[in-house]
């Protein structure tokens, strides 16, 4: 009976902090913070979401980075974060023993499918025991959408809205318990140009983007060399929701730059904000797109079975393509690089190397520092040609190092090996019997680039050809395609009045 009379006093609201580590603009902690009841926040590490191909030591590297600031900023507004390790249902359970659990506030998340079920469980425990679980909406991207056409003016319409302000929270006595724990994750830390989790950390990328590192940020931000200053860096903060989406709106609106380039940078900034949330809309739609290639028909394409000795290849940066390798280097030690050098390594791939993309998915997965799986999922399919959507875009390794590195520098940096060799005699390396000496440390091409380039596009098209395949890439565009026909480096999704012309006439690129 005493035991009993004790639990009801101790009713709490608990945040259940999750992709949005962050104080301000989290319309859970607000609302939650509303009621008359303590508020509990709390962060669970859950070893079975790590244990996931797709996590990797860096991503928790930034994650702990950013729960300790949060755990500052939320003692500031009256609780600091409370921190548990186990399985969800678990400690949720725990803390029903401690404490009356009023509601668990948090955000959709569209996350892997981990996640994806993970949130269902979470959902029908909630409905079992009695305990509402209200989960709001995370940036843009909207749950059970009825309609593509509408998405834009929805998100319109959220971003519109005031930014949510970080409430006062009343405190309650919990243990905090110290934010550490041991497990063997996969991968290794990052060791150059590290980004340190954080809102703070994030909002100094951007006012250093918007004073005056983005000048050049259209013109640079696709050579590896100048894109790691030109770009705005921010996407490991988007990522893990240290910043909200409309938060970075905002800051753009209400520091309105006169530079002429500046202008022209915001919006070039701006339009990449919403290809996020377009891209996680489109997984939030079918979290499949992880697991599956989004048109159907080209799940025979590819065998399942990667080849190891070329993946290996691809992974450790020693392909024997200069260019490729380089890229690949710099983002393993780096924990990031630029979009075009991501599509790149991406093509290279699955159509030079004809490597599924799930598993290189994976790797890449698990270098980026930014791993965010509604952006991640729809790009590797994209530079894949899987969606049946998309323009088959095959990126030339030579060509794009003599576009974006014509003096070498940046190869050279990760590619020591190649230091003694002049530009003319480095862009030619992979090209075919250089009879060059490249020293014996670095391998020779592993495929030949262009009867390699050929096969795979022959066979992409041969499926692209295949009875019924228009019909149904068109369903993927009615569901999934932007409504916006602007950008080339974006999606060339099209309406659907203009694909079936574009269906048609349409060749392959080669970059
Ligand atoms: C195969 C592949 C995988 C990718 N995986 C990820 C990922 O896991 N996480 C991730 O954040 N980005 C991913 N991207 C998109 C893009 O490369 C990165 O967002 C960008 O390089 C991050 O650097 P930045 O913050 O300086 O970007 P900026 O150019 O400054 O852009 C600002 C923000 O806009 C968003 N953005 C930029 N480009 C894109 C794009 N093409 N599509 C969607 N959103 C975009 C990001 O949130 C980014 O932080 C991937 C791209 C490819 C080709």
């Amino acid at each position: 009976m005493k035991r009993e009379l004790s639990r009801k006093k101790n009713i709490v609201n608990i945040v259940w902090f999750k992709k949005d580590l962050r104080s301000s603009d989290h319309a859970p902690l607000y609302e939650a913070a509303l009621g008359e009841y303590p508020v509990l926040p709390i962060y669970v590490f859950e070893p079975d979401y790590w244990k996931q191909e797709d996590a990797a030591f860096r991503h928790w590297e930034f994650t702990k980075q950013s729960l300790e600031f949060l755990r500052a900023d939320l003692s500031t507004l009256g609780q600091a974060l409370v921190f548990r390790k186990g399985k969800i249902l678990e400690v949720f359970e725990d803390l029903r023993k401690e404490f009356t659990i009023n509601a668990i506030y948090c955000h959709q998340e569209t996350g892997n499918a981990w996640t994806f079920e993970r949130d269902k469980s979470v959902r029908y425990w909630g409905r079992f025991n009695g305990v509402k679980i209200l989960e709001y909406q995370n940036n843009s991207i909207i749950r059970g959408l009825a309609d593509r056409d509408k998405w834009a003016a929805q998100r319109d319409k959220f971003m519109s809205k005031p930014i949510i302000e970080k409430p006062n929270i009343r405190p309650l006595e919990i243990d905090l318990a110290q934010i550490s724990v041991d497990i063997n994750f996969r991968g290794n830390s990052v060791k150059n140009n590290k980004q340190i989790g954080g809102a703070e950390n994030g909002w100094k990328y951007l006012e250093s983007f918007f004073q005056g590192r983005g000048n050049n940020y259209r013109k640079d931000m696709s050579s590896p060399l100048l894109a790691e200053a030109a770009c705005s860096r921010i996407s490991p903060y988007l990522a893990y929701g240290n910043l909200s989406v409309r938060e970075v709106l905002r800051f753009v609106r209400d520091n309105l730059y006169n530079d002429k380039k500046m202008v022209a940078s915001s919006k070039s900034f701006k339009s990449r904000l919403a290809w996020k949330d377009h891209f996680g809309q489109k997984l939030e739609d079918d979290f499949s797109i992880e697991m599956a290639c989004l048109h159907r028909s080209f799940e025979k394409l590819r065998s399942k079975t990667p080849d190891i000795t070329l993946l290996n290849a691809w992974e450790n940066g020693e392909t024997g393509f200069p260019f490729v390798d380089a890229c690949m280097r710099y983002l393993r030690k780096t924990g990031w690089i630029n979009f075009r050098m991501r599509a790149m390594l991406m093509s290279f791939a699955s159509y030079h190397l004809w490597l599924d993309w799930r598993k290189s998915g994976k790797i890449l997965a698990n270098f980026f520092t930014d791993y965010d799986p509604g952006i991640h999922w729809p790009q590797v399919q994209m530079q894949s040609g899987t969606t049946g959507i998309n323009a088959i875009r095959i990126y030339n390794p030579i060509k794009q190092g003599i576009d974006q590195d014509p003096q070498g520098f940046f190869i050279r940096k990760w590619v020591p090996e190649l230091c003694h060799l002049t530009n003319a005699e480095l862009h030619k390396v992979g090209t075919g019997p250089t009879r060059l000496n490249l020293g014996s440390s670095y391998p020779e091409a592993i495929i030949d680039l262009d009867s390699a380039g050929k096969y795979a596009r022959e066979k992409v098209w041969a499926v692209r050809r295949l009875d019924g395949f228009n019909n149904k890439a068109q369903d993927i565009v009615k569901k999934h395609g932007s409504r916006q026909n602007k950008s080339r480096d974006f999606v060339n999704d099209r309406s659907k009045a203009s694909f079936k012309l574009r269906i048609n006439r349409q060749k392959s690129f080669d970059f």
